[in-house]
């Protein structure tokens, strides 16, 4: 009895191994197709699988080949015979691993890599740069290239951040569109890009020649340039332990009273800087947050004169460019700053840039654009003003799968301390996100609603660490594994944001770094 039971598992193992080493085509990361059929490897396999990529309509292709293990020929004999069908397909690329094969690189005609294993093709970073090709993983076992396929592999993950670059560009571009041709732009990445990721943003910007970035703290500097951003960073809150920092990684520091102005010079002497150290002074003009006030302009610009400092700028910050109701306000920390900052430069003997307008400001009050601007949630396509809203390009969009549905009957509860009760038969789907992604827990018991299938569905019950429910009696055609939008389409990131009793700047930087960010580019 067991024997024939043994039996049938062996058989039924056997089926799966074979169905498992068939080859896979996989969607790859850049564009790439990936055929992965890092099993076994023959002769007869070659064969098959370069005929197979013969059905891919790419215009390039590389190949991923290791050591031909276990075969009893003529080592010469064989990896001719190998490199004569590959020569066959016009590789772009191709990589060869294994000290065997290796040694016959130059029978292959297109450009050509050797590795002693698989991890040293990894670390080699070549793969990583190949795009829009079909890329085919072909290896004996013992190389374990199949941990190529994971590098290779455009990931799906149920929740995602989505963020599309080319939106950031268009609405970058429609603010410059308001602004004179010269008026440089600086982009705020502080706060790791308002929770977007600040590297992969500040290279996209960098790229398209942004003038400058703006951080809040010097670690988030220092990360940017450890990743290759070389364009010029000020720092917001240049604390004191970081100083040493900003002078080591070119970072340039606010400087908004007289205990910062001598400490970051002391910091600068020490260092050894023996050219003016680019500072940027931020004058205060209604915010009361940070910077100098008028009294204090004498003896600022006979303090910055004794130092081998240069004054690369000028700035204020607007507290109230958002709200049209404070326009005299805000006209007058622009008389204020005008009056401060041209003092100021009459005292220094020399013009650094000026700037003071953010994102609502750029749209309402664009004739105070000075030098250069600030652009920040209007680069992420937020704006109060629903005439502007609609002439800027969505960004950022948060999505999720249904998990599961159930029918709940009239009566039962769903969710901790029973706090929804159905009243009639009810359809419920469980969503994986919860307050531990930065959903607020105030937003459960239908405060809130999350969109499926274009329609509402409200939160109901109170919303868990990792997951929540919503109600889709109302949801057309709703099943299971359906996409959820938390927001950005319907609701929108201002609803979505409404629910939560905040700002759109507080929902996105809320959002926990588990939810993988993908970033979008056509
Ligand atoms: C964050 C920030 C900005 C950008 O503000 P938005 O309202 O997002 O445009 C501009 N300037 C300073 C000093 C900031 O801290």
């Amino acid at each position: 009895m067991l024997q024939v039971e043994n039996k049938k598992i062996v058989e039924k193992i056997n089926l799966l191994k074979a169905v498992e080493m068939r080859l896979e085509a996989i969607e790859g990361i850049k564009g790439n197709i990936v055929i992965n059929d890092s099993f076994n490897l023959d002769l007869d396999s070659l064969k098959t699988a370069l005929q197979f990529l013969k059905e891919y309509n790419k215009p390039k292709k590389s190949l991923v080949l290791t050591d031909i293990v276990g075969v009893n020929t003529n080592s010469k004999e064989l990896y001719e015979e190998v490199s004569e069908l590959v020569n066959e397909q016009n590789f772009d690329s191709v990589f060869l691993i294994g000290d065997e094969i290796s040694k016959f690189s130059e029978l292959f005609k297109s450009k050509t890599y050797t590795f002693i294993d698989t991890k040293e093709l990894i670390e080699s970073k070549h793969l990583s740069e190949i795009e829009n090709q079909i890329i085919l993983l072909k290896g004996a076992r013992k190389f374990e290239i199949e941990k190529l396929k994971d590098i290779l592999e455009l990931r799906k993950h149920d929740t995602v951040l989505e963020i599309n670059l080319n939106a950031i560009l268009h609405n970058i571009n429609y603010h410059k569109s308001l602004l004179k041709p010269n008026t440089k732009m600086m982009a705020m990445v502080k706060a790791n890009a308002y929770g977007l990721g600040s590297y992969e943003i500040s290279e996209f910007l960098q790229h398209h020649h942004i003038d400058y970035l703006g951080v809040a703290f010097a670690d988030e500097g220092v990360e940017l340039r450890k990743k290759g951003i070389t364009t010029p960073i000020i720092v917001m809150n240049p604390e004191q332990h970081s100083y040493q920092t900003i002078i080591e990684y070119n970072l340039e520091p606010e400087i908004y009273s007289f205990r910062v102005l001598e400490l970051f010079y002391e910091a600068v002497q020490k260092s050894g800087y023996d050219k003016k150290y680019p500072i940027h002074i931020k004058l205060e003009t209604g915010m009361h947050r940070l910077g100098f006030k008028d009294f204090e302009l004498d003896q600022l610009s006979e303090t910055l004169s004794e130092k081998n400092l240069k004054v690369q700028s000028m700035f204020s910050h607007l507290s109230s460019s958002d709200m049209p109701e404070e326009r005299e306000f805000t006209m007058n920390q622009f008389k204020v700053f005008d009056k401060n900052s041209s003092y100021l430069i009459e005292k220094l003997g020399y013009t650094p840039l000026r700037h003071i307008l953010n994102s609502s400001g750029i749209t309402s009050y664009t004739d105070h654009q000075y030098d250069m601007v600030r652009i920040g949630i209007g680069m992420l396509g937020e704006s109060p003003d629903s005439e502007i809203q609609k002439q800027l390009q969505s960004v950022v969009s948060f999505k999720t799968v249904i998990s599961q549905i159930s029918m709940v009957e009239d009566g039962e509860s769903v969710g901790y301390s029973r706090r929804f009760k159905a009243d009639h038969l009810t359809k419920i789907a469980t969503i994986p996100v919860g307050y531990a992604d930065g959903i607020p827990r105030l937003i459960g018991n239908q405060v809130g609603s999350l969109g499926v299938n274009k329609t509402l569905a409200p939160i109901v019950g109170n919303i868990c660490m990792d997951m929540m429910m919503i109600n889709v009696e109302n949801v057309p055609n709703v099943k299971e594994g359906d996409m959820v939008t938390v927001f950005n389409a319907k609701p929108s990131l201002k609803e979505f944001a409404g629910y939560c009793k905040t700002i759109t700047y507080e929902v996105l930087t809320s959002i926990s770094p588990r939810v993988k960010r993908i970033y979008i580019k056509d």
